[in-house]
């Protein structure tokens, strides 16, 4: 009986205390958090430019459903790709710098298109070894279309050549994230490019959590490191972190592109998302390229964050993005301090194993320019009392 052993399995998860649990909000994202009728000061989002509760984002899908309706009513090939999806699609291209852009209803599915569609037999592909969960599981569909994927020691960059001048591949590829999701510190883009350019190697980057936050007007990771939009680089961008609403692109050369949407299947075998949604996401591209003042904020919040924590008994990871991790070693500590804080009305999460290696647990800071200078003095006072 199938029931029988998802049970069991589930009895399992429980006694070794990683059931988890979803927090109702009854407020929108935003730097407070209404949770079982308190107001929780909201460490815990991605929305690291306080767009997701945006009124101008907000009247823009509202305008979108008005003039677009609902729904898409089909893929993109079929008969879904409406006008804002196409104006979309050519803001995020001119934004970028790339010659073209796809959007994908998420990032998840957008990573699922990209490696696996690109590589396959006789091609091999080169992954850091903390890249993303929908990177890995790009990965594991990559192997099964019969490319040959290794995976590199973290930011080992002396590892990824040896197995670049090793590998006879036909073709190769690297896949990484721009910003690594729990550590929050940045490959190293310029020395990776070199070695692609090195090994006519095609370069995948993952740029969840820097588009919007780095590089001049956000343009992300490729903007912070001064990088070209090279056609060896495809380029994949989440529209639900910092662009606050949801989604995701791929932006690469037109060859690369049109390959995707000819062959890429989490591209062509899902409907297209809310053209609503498309609207919403151009108001944002135009808030984030405008958005000095916030990603100011942010910069500045973060600076705060770091020093007032610098002489905390526990480490926080070098990072100079929004994901700020506190590491506190040992799970029931971590669970510990993230309750005691929540008790204090600050929400800040508690990332374990597997998620992260073992003796790494964390709490996962989220700093957002939405924060004010009194919510990070809050958030230090209390780690300061509880570490
Ligand atoms: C969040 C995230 C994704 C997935 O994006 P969604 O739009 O949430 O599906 C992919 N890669 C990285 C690095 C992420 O952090």
């Amino acid at each position: 009986m199938i029931e029988i052993r998802l049970k069991a399995e589930l009895e399992a998860i429980a006694t070794t205390g990683l059931t988890r649990r979803r927090r109702v909000l009854e407020s929108p994202c935003g730097r407070i958090a209404a949770v079982d009728g308190r107001e929780m000061l909201n460490f815990a989002s991605n929305d690291y430019l306080g767009l997701a509760g945006n009124a101008e984002i907000a009247q823009a899908m509202a305008a979108g459903a008005t003039q677009w309706g609902a729904g898409s009513g089909a893929s993109h090939l079929v008969s879904g790709h409406l006008a804002p999806h196409e104006a979309l699609e050519k803001e995020i291209a001119a934004f970028t710098g790339f010659p073209r852009a796809l959007t994908f209803s998420t990032g998840y599915l957008a990573n699922l298109a990209v490696t696996p569609t690109l590589a396959g037999r006789g091609d091999a592909v080169f992954a850091d070894k903390l890249n993303h969960a929908s990177l890995i599981d790009a990965m594991q569909l990559a192997k099964a279309n019969g490319a040959d994927v290794q995976r590199y020691p973290h930011n080992d960059m002396a590892a990824l050549e040896k197995m670049l001048a090793a590998s006879p591949a036909a073709h190769k590829i690297i896949v990484t994230d721009a910003v690594f999701s729990m550590d929050g510190d940045l490959a190293p883009l310029p020395l990776i490019f070199a070695l692609a350019e090195r090994y006519d190697a095609w370069l995948v980057i993952d740029d969840a959590h820097g588009f919007g936050v780095l590089g001049p007007h956000g343009k992300g990771s490729l903007g912070h490191f001064n990088l070209p939009a090279s056609p060896h680089i495809l380029l994949m961008g989440t529209l639900g972190k910092a662009a606050g609403v949801g989604g995701a692109f791929v932006a690469g050369s037109e060859t690369a592109i049109e390959y995707l949407l000819q062959k890429g299947r989490s591209y062509i075998f899902t409907t297209a998302a809310p053209p609503a949604v498309a609207c919403a996401l151009s108001k944002s591209l135009e808030l984030i390229r405008q958005g000095d003042a916030l990603r100011a904020n942010l910069m500045a919040r973060i600076t705060q964050l770091r020093d007032g924590l610098a002489a905390l008994p526990l480490r926080l990871l070098p990072s100079l993005t929004a994901i700020q991790p506190l590491i506190v070693g040992d799970n029931e500590a971590t669970l510990k301090l993230s309750s005691a804080l929540w008790e204090r009305g600050l929400w800040v999460p508690a990332i374990r194993p597997p998620t992260v290696p073992k003796g790494t647990a964390r709490l996962r800071i989220s700093v957002s320019a939405a924060h004010t200078e009194a919510d990070i003095s809050r958030l230090i006072g209390a780690l300061k009392e509880l570490a």
